[in-house]
């Protein structure tokens, strides 16, 4: 059990918790960044990457490795843990990690980010890890020359869709409106391609499967204006149905809107506490695009600077 110190400490690993590292750490002050349960964020699960400014192209991983790397090399301490409780009523703030580590600071950017939705199905659980995942660059791959549903209809569902086009031979796109909900120009990408077939004003009743090896073997679905149920086969089910945010440790410390979004005073980053600020999707119910949480966690390092050159 170790106790760590530093001016700020930024929570999250994501384009906002890096982004706010490398503005904070130009400014002067010392700035340990905590990654979180998932080193990168969200973005490492992302194939390609192609709305990101100065990168026609580029993966996930590769951007978040760049800039951790850009972070490091400015002075940022970088540390695998995982915060599990805060301490925002007292100064310096504590926060507590599930290895039993301590990190004390003047200043907090909370940048945890936001976390894949489920369809919260009992036969989902169970065949997590067998068949269901959230993550089609993570898992895609044993999915070659098989056949595949994504369930949703936004960004998230019709990126994965086009990804595992590239491995599966047949690839379901299960969305439960008549409109995708999707940038147009992915959409158009969907729709043009011949391996994905949109299953329009769909949901999934149950995901099918055996348990001997355990393993997915299809949907059973339902048309939501007849009414009519079907099964078809699939061996892999990703759900791509939205993200809510991480936000359940600070209940009780921050003010949070009615979907658990933490709240901010209008034009800045600082919370309800003084010396707390937060970044990122972890505060932005609606852009929830790399380039902006970039952009809000260099708002949030310029105010926790400010805020510290002022105590
Ligand atoms: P999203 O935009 O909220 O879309 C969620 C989709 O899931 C919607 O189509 C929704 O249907 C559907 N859905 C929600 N609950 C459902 C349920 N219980 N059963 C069936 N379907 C359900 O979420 P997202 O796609 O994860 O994207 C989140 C944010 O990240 C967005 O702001 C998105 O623009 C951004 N993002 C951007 C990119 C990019 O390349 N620019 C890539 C990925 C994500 P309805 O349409 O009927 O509501």
């Amino acid at each position: 059990m170790a106790l760590y110190t530093a001016d700020l400490l930024i929570l999250g690993s994501g384009p906002a918790g890096y982004t706010a590292g490398i503005y904070a750490a130009r400014a002067g002050i010392s700035v340990m960044i905590v990654s979180g349960n998932q080193e990168g964020g969200q973005l490492t699960m992302t194939n390609s990457i192609e709305n990101f400014p100065g990168f026609e192209e580029i993966s996930g991983f590769e951007l978040m490795d760049k800039m951790k790397q850009q972070a490091i090399k400015l002075g940022v301490q970088f540390v695998t843990d995982h915060i599990v409780e805060v301490d925002f009523a007292h100064r310096p703030f504590i926060c507590s990690s599930e290895n039993g580590h301590s990190y004390k600071a003047r200043a907090v950017i909370v940048a945890t980010g936001s976390s894949a939705k489920w369809l919260n199905l009992a036969s989902e659980k169970k065949y997590l890890g067998y068949g269901v995942s959230a993550c089609a660059t993570c898992d895609g791959f044993f999915y070659r020359g098989r056949t595949v549903a994504v369930i949703g209809g936004g960004n998230s569902a019709v990126a994965e869709a086009l990804y595992l086009a590239t491995l599966a031979e047949k690839v379901y796109l299960i969305h439960r409106r008549h409109q995708l909900r999707a940038d147009k120009v992915l959409q158009d990408r969907v729709l043009a391609n011949r391996k994905i077939e949109v299953l329009w004003d769909t949901v999934v009743e149950d995901i099918l499967g055996v348990d001997e090896p355990k393993k997915v073997t299809g949907l059973k679905i339902r048309n939501v204006n007849t009414d009519a149920c079907k099964e078809i086969n699939a061996e892999g089910i990703f759900v791509a149905v939205g993200h809510q945010p991480n936000t359940e440790i600070f209940k009780g410390n921050l003010i949070l809107d009615s979907k658990g979004y933490i709240v901010t005073q209008e034009k800045s980053s600082a919370t309800g506490i003084e010396g707390v600020f937060a970044a990122g999707d972890v505060m932005d119910p609606k852009y929830k695009q790399a380039v902006i949480s970039a952009g809000s966690g260099a708002k949030a390092a310029m105010d926790a600077v400010e805020y510290l050159d002022e105590h």
